[in-house]
């Protein structure tokens, strides 16, 4: 913690370790940036101010989950298809946990986000990666080309979590970033042990 930061209360994991770095993974166009503002708290009208640390690919903040401050760095933009491959494996290898984004009204995308949750595994074979599956837009009714129970499916043969969200709405954006805090508290109290 900074020299500014509140006490730690008791029970909190905060004081054990450095932020978490959660990764927004996905195709283009699957709301990855919408996620990031959310998050920056860009897109709340209460208070632009509530990000501590952003830049243009990352974002820092503190998020309270459970009653518990955690802080969480939020790693955006991150070009897929454009990185060189050690670029790549780099940036995978560096962070903690992943959201792992598609459009329910694109199922390219959910494809996509199959495809990277394969790379995901050979990068990162030895560890059990908090990773959520996101099935964004849920708002565009008319234009879904991918089922909820798909998207579940998905995520049951890959070991993972799934929510579906829309960010336009902002329905369901906040759970899925505390959801993955919860994950990774999860993993580091057994790593504890
Ligand atoms: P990125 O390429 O993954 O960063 O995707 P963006 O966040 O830029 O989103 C692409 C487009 O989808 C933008 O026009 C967003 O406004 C729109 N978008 C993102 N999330 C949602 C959503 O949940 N619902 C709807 N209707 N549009 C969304």
């Amino acid at each position: 913690p900074t020299p500014s930061s509140p006490p730690t209360p008791p029970g909190s994991r905060r004081s054990r370790g450095s932020p978490y770095r959660v990764v927004l993974l996905g195709a283009s166009g699957v709301g990855k940036t919408a996620f990031a503002s959310i998050f920056a708290g860009a897109a709340d009208s209460l208070d632009s101010d509530d990000c501590e640390l952003c830049a243009d690919e990352l974002c820092e903040r503190e998020v309270e989950v459970d009653g518990d401050p955690a802080t969480v760095t939020l790693m955006d933009t991150w070009d897929v298809e454009t990185e060189s491959d050690w670029a790549r494996e780099n940036f995978l290898r560096s962070a903690d946990a992943f959201l792992l984004l598609y459009s329910v009204t694109d199922r390219a995308s959910f494809l996509r986000a199959s495809e990277l949750r394969i790379s995901l595994r050979r990068f990162r074979p030895a560890q059990r990666t908090p990773i959520i599956l996101v099935g964004n837009k849920c708002d565009l009714v008319r234009r879904r080309e991918v089922s909820a129970s798909e998207g579940r499916t998905c995520a049951a043969v890959f070991d993972c979590k799934f929510i579906e969200t829309s960010a336009a709405m902002q329905h369901n954006v906040w759970e899925a970033f505390r959801g993955i805090v919860r994950q990774l508290r999860l993993r580091r109290d057994s790593e504890e042990v």
